[in-house]
């Protein structure tokens, strides 16, 4: 059984104790763009400021740790809640090499061992990823290869992590997740947000040719139509699969052609194809599939001074207002099986499931919430729902990093 060295147990109790450093979208943008003598200056520039070098070990480090044991909210009753101090850190039996395998997380989803292959894949990271090149600019090309690959290693990561709390639903007979189990994976999710939001600037500033309005992968001129459109296209046809339907509901889209704002078009599309799927759904269920015709779901924008706001109306029966505070949380869904996913899948064969796994909603919020904007849902129980999507315009608020 592959173990973990003292070296790099030694590495993460060092990375995981210092505090993480918030950095805003538009300063992003700024360094993306400083005047500079080619794109390797420009990279470097931008590695410097933002503090990759010493943000990515950081966040990697302090989650590793969390998932090993330290502040594990999974089983309290170990540990009465309490962190254990820093110093102990290797004293303690948990994360020392060789018994972590006792680790509470990996108890929690024991059988499959989800946990110990989300942990895995940290140690693999902890092991190329903070040994930095010592020149940047010589050594870009192959920093460049290595972050690529350490995103693409972590792809699976919410999926696993799914997976594993599914399990402990299942072990444990819990229907719900109590708040600091909630806290946890929301301040989990949100640095996986932050780090693969700079692995992603840093990788596209450095190999992807330059394109117009991009610096990075954000975008100065998102077209929010054009985004929302495409949304729409991909959640119809993955309700027209899912419910074997010739037509799905249909969406009316009420925004103007040209309205644009700096924001990063991936996460964007992906609070539209959540909160989307979840209206099909939610209209499909309620007037049945075999319906002849279903009420059109409305998708309305609206550009203010200070946001830009996307209402997702449906009349698709509303949530019980008892069950409005569980929607945000990663276990709710009133999906009765979860969809059978391999946690090793293949990107290019993954078919995004319809729901099922109740991490639409909680994690759309946290990328609104990453750029200082919000999620909100208001339901009409008997009638339907109303979501809105709140995206700061400004776009200077940091993100918020624990
Ligand atoms: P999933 O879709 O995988 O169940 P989500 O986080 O997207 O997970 O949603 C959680 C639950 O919230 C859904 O299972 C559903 O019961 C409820 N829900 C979300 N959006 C709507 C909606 N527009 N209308 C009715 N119920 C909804
Ligand atoms: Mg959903």
């Amino acid at each position: 059984m592959w173990k973990p060295t003292q070296a790099l147990m030694d590495t993460i109790t060092h990375y995981s104790q210092f505090p993480a450093t918030g950095v805003s979208l538009r300063q992003m943008v700024q360094f993306g763009r400083n005047p500079s003598a080619g794109t390797l200056f420009k990279a470097s520039q931008f590695l410097m400021k933002c503090h990759l070098f010493r943000e990515l070990p950081i966040g990697i480090c302090s989650r590793l740790r969390k998932l090993l044991a330290f502040q594990n909210p999974f089983f309290p009753e170990k540990y009465n809640g309490s962190p254990i101090p820093l110093e102990t850190g290797l004293a303690n039996p948990d994360i020392e090499p060789g018994a972590y395998r006792s680790s509470p997380w990996l108890t929690a989803t024991n059988g499959t061992g989800n946990g110990r292959k989300a942990q895995r894949r940290y140690y693999a990271t902890v092991d190329d990823g903070v040994r930095w090149p010592p020149e940047i600019v010589d050594y870009n090309k192959r920093f460049t290869k290595i972050l690529q690959n350490i995103k693409h290693r972590h792809d699976p990561v919410v999926t696993t992590m799914a997976m594993g709390i599914n399990e402990y639903k299942r072990k444990r007979q819990r229907m719900q997740i109590d708040n600091s189990i909630q806290s946890f994976l929301d301040r989990f999710y949100m640095s996986r947000i932050g780090i693969r939001m700079l692995i992603g600037q840093h990788v596209a500033l450095n190999s992807a040719p330059e394109q117009e309005d991009y610096v990075g992968i954000i975008c100065t001129k998102t077209n929010v139509r054009e985004l929302a459109q495409e949304a729409i296209e991909n959640a119809r046809f993955v309700c027209e699969d899912y419910y074997g339907l010739f037509d799905a509901p249909k969406v009316q889209l009420v925004c103007k052609p040209d309205l644009h704002f700096m924001y990063v078009p991936g996460h964007l599309s992906h609070m539209l194809f959540e909160t989307l799927k979840n209206s099909l759904r939610a209209v499909v269920e309620t007037h049945g599939s075999d319906s002849e015709e279903f009420p059109p779901v409305k998708l309305i924008v609206a550009e203010g001074k200070e946001d830009i706001t996307i209402k997702i109306s449906d009349e698709g029966g509303g949530i019980p207002r008892s069950a409005i505070p569980l929607v945000w949380t990663y276990m709710y869904t009133t999906v009765e099986s979860t969809p059978p996913i391999d946690p090793d899948f293949n990107k290019s064969d993954f078919k995004a499931p319809m729901a099922g796994f109740g991490y639409g909603l909680p994690i759309s919020r946290l990328y609104a919430r990453y750029f200082g904007g919000d999620l909100k849902l208001i339901s009409m129980e008997g009638y339907g729902t109303d979501v809105y999507l709140h995206l700061n315009r400004l776009s200077s608020s940091s993100e918020p990093l624990q």
